[in-house]
């Protein structure tokens, strides 16, 4: 407490969601219809450095942005241990939001946490559907 912020000067990357693209992504509506935190969600995932420096509230698109440009880039963001939900999450914060549909989602999550199990997409199908936590919805509604 009591220490300066300094406001980062480097342009910050541009993310817009592309909605004509079908598939899974992270739904900022139902979070206005749940009456939750995007925001207090999302800090939880920000680099140790990042964190320092948003610690007031910043819109969605900064958050996404500077996951993808710096936090999503450090070591230990992806790993094999943690939750499917919990990583696809974090997939969607270091795409930028850019919507996935089952078999990419499953193609970058083997990938992404350099898995060799490849989660069936029926799987995720259920683990989607079912969640009500992060906000994962399909585009088509
Ligand atoms: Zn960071």
């Amino acid at each position: 407490m009591g220490k300066k912020a300094e406001k980062k000067t480097e342009p910050v990357v541009e993310v817009s969601i592309d909605r004509n693209k079908p598939g899974w992504f992270i739904d900022l509506e139902w979070y206005r219809e749940n009456n939750r935190s995007f925001f207090n969600l999302a800090k939880g995932y920000l680099c140790p450095e990042c964190r320092e420096q948003l610690w007031q509230e910043v819109s969605p698109e900064e958050i996404f942005a500077t996951i993808k440009s710096c936090c999503s880039q450090k070591q230990g963001f992806f790993t094999s241990k943690l939750p499917v939900l919990d990583s696809i999450f974090r997939l969607f914060l270091a795409n930028g939001n850019q919507p996935l549909e089952l078999e990419e989602l499953a193609q970058q999550l083997s990938e992404r946490r350099e898995d060799t199990y490849h989660i069936p997409t029926e799987s995720l199908s259920r683990l989607l559907e079912d969640e009500q936590y992060y906000g994962i919805r399909h585009t088509s509604g």
